[in-house]
């Protein structure tokens, strides 16, 4: 009989202690979750400030846009003029 009573005392003890870390755990996946889409959220927002998107340098030659780093500049009359490719700038020289 006192053995029936300990197992339910137990059993209860332990639903309510599962249920308390099921909730901690979809509390925390959902922390999670709303992490990652802030962090994915705020990624591409900066990015294009970060120097990619408005800085992108047109071709002279092509049209092509190309990202400074990779885009040869030539100056020319005071002029700053950015090609995609050595081909391109040799095209306009
Ligand atoms: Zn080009």
């Amino acid at each position: 009989m006192l053995r029936a009573i300990v197992y339910i005392v137990v059993s209860i003890f332990l639903i309510t202690l599962l249920r308390g870390i099921i909730g901690i755990i979809t509390k925390g996946v959902g922390q999670l979750f709303e992490g990652e889409t802030n962090t994915a959220a705020t990624k591409p927002g900066s990015a294009p400030q970060g120097g990619f998107g408005g800085e992108l340098m047109k071709c002279s030659v092509c049209g092509t846009f190309a990202s400074p780093v990779a885009s040869l500049t030539l100056q020319r009359d005071g002029n700053t003029y950015h090609f995609c490719s050595q081909g391109c700038r040799a095209k306009f020289t």
